[in-house]
């Protein structure tokens, strides 16, 4: 099915530059950009034109890590570090997503935020409970937005209410695999793929036993499964896996000797205190990594060496990671990464801060190649767009490029300044 929108489209190709097509048509084929030309081609004369008028047409933002169960802590307990805080605030939070009625209530309303914010793609931790996750699947696919969903692994160093049995998380991750390899297969009878997909989940080192983390990574590879976790965040958490650990060479080691660290389909949040040696592991094994700006300042963990990475060549993406992160707003998480990038700048001068182009980048393409062809309206890209009606941000003031108009709304808009959101090309409904 061909739909065609109009409005003043912008995004980016590349990291450099922002594209910027004023007045101008994106045709879409099936969910899928076929391309954006000044004046609607002869051949769709007859085919549907939505008309967004002076708007601005962007792809949506991708959020490469975030801990659903967590939407109710977010803002709180930021005085703390990473290890007290799992202790004091988000292990006792997580335990009460036993009971279904509290998971279906909340999971819905992080649902709700998540599409209201403007996020069309999300890599996101469950707790560990089956159920809960099977729920919040449910609620994703209803909502339309697209996600990859695992629900977490932890068979150590957990509260006695968390933590698992090892063959029953073996067990459980097992099910969820076979359940989700059952519906893209039934998908794809009628040439689908379904939006909403599992990953495998162990919460990070301290939480998985070696056999755990053996059984998961065999599942991953048997199935063919991504797989995703924490890594580097802090440096407690560093020193406690190297104790616990003391037969692999590093961090990134212990999850690749395990068999965690599948190529090209392993996404690693925070990645800060990374010794060079593990970013050639991270290289070389096309590793995504989920830079998380908000949740590293609120937590103390550090600030990460972007710019080296994104001179590596490395994957990057960014992640809301609420509730380390305090908003699942990914304007306010572009915003952050350049701020990020600028405190990192004052101290070492030889690395340059991120541009606002390269910022949205990485919030949707970046983010988005985790999905595939997402993130971008480049021709074969799925249509995952958002669209801005940016007037009470322009009053009187005419600003030159469509450019300066994304900008504003990045660091001065709000939500409410998205009127529509869709995912390949069907319109996702904000409650
Ligand atoms: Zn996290």
């Amino acid at each position: 099915m061909i739909k065609i929108f109009k409005g003043n489209v912008i995004f980016t190709k590349t990291m450099q530059s922002f594209e910027e097509h004023k007045n101008s048509y994106i045709v879409t084929k099936n969910g899928v950009v076929e391309g954006i030309f000044e004046k609607c081609p002869e051949e769709y004369a007859d085919a549907e034109i939505i008309d967004f008028g002076d708007s601005l047409i962007i792809p949506g933002f991708n959020d490469l890590h975030v801990h659903a169960p967590q939407w109710l802590n977010m803002g709180i307990g930021y005085s703390e570090e990473l290890l007290p805080w799992l202790e004091k605030y988000t292990f006792p939070l997580e335990s009460s997503f036993e009971d279904e009625d509290f998971a279906r209530k909340y999971y819905r309303l992080f649902v709700d935020d998540m599409v209201k914010c403007g996020t069309t793609r999300a890599c996101i931790f469950a707790t560990r409970h089956l159920r809960a996750t099977e729920i919040l699947m449910e609620l994703l696919e209803e909502s339309g937005i697209g996600a990859f969903v695992g629900k977490v692994n932890m068979d150590r160093n957990s509260s006695d209410a968390l933590q698992e049995d090892t063959q029953t998380s073996i067990d459980e991750t097992l099910a969820l695999v076979k359940q989700d390899k059952e519906k893209r297969e039934k998908a794809a009878l009628n040439g689908e793929l379904p939006l909403v997909n599992y990953i495998i989940t162990p919460r990070f080192v301290p939480s998985t036993t070696a056999e755990l983390m053996t059984a998961l990574g065999k599942i991953a590879a048997e199935y063919d499964v991504p797989i995703q976790s924490h890594l580097d965040e802090n440096l407690d958490e560093v020193a406690w896996v190297k104790e616990l650990h003391p037969e692999c060479r590093s961090f990134t080691a212990v999850y690749d000797d395990f068999g965690l660290i599948l190529p090209g389909k392993t996404i690693m949040a925070h990645c800060i205190h990374n010794t060079d040696e593990e970013l050639k592991t991270l290289k070389e094994k096309d590793v995504f990594i989920a830079h998380c700006p908000q949740s590293n300042f609120n937590l103390s963990s550090g600030v990460m060496p972007l710019r080296k990475y994104l001179d590596m060549g490395m994957h990057v993406g960014i992640g809301s990671d609420v509730s380390g992160g305090h908003t699942l707003n990914m304007k306010e998480h572009i915003v952050e990464a350049i701020h990020a990038s600028k405190c990192y700048h004052s101290v070492h001068r030889e690395s340059a801060p991120l541009s606002t182009s390269e910022a949205f980048y990485l919030a949707t393409k970046g983010s988005g190649s985790f999905f595939g062809k997402v993130g971008s309206f480049e021709e074969g890209y799925d249509f995952d767009a958002l669209i801005i009606d940016d007037t009470n941000l322009l009053h009187e003031k005419q600003l030159d490029t469509l450019q300066e108009r994304l900008e504003k709304f990045i660091f001065t808009g709000t939500v409410d300044n998205i009127t529509n959101r869709y995912v390949k090309a069907k319109k996702v409904t904000c409650k």
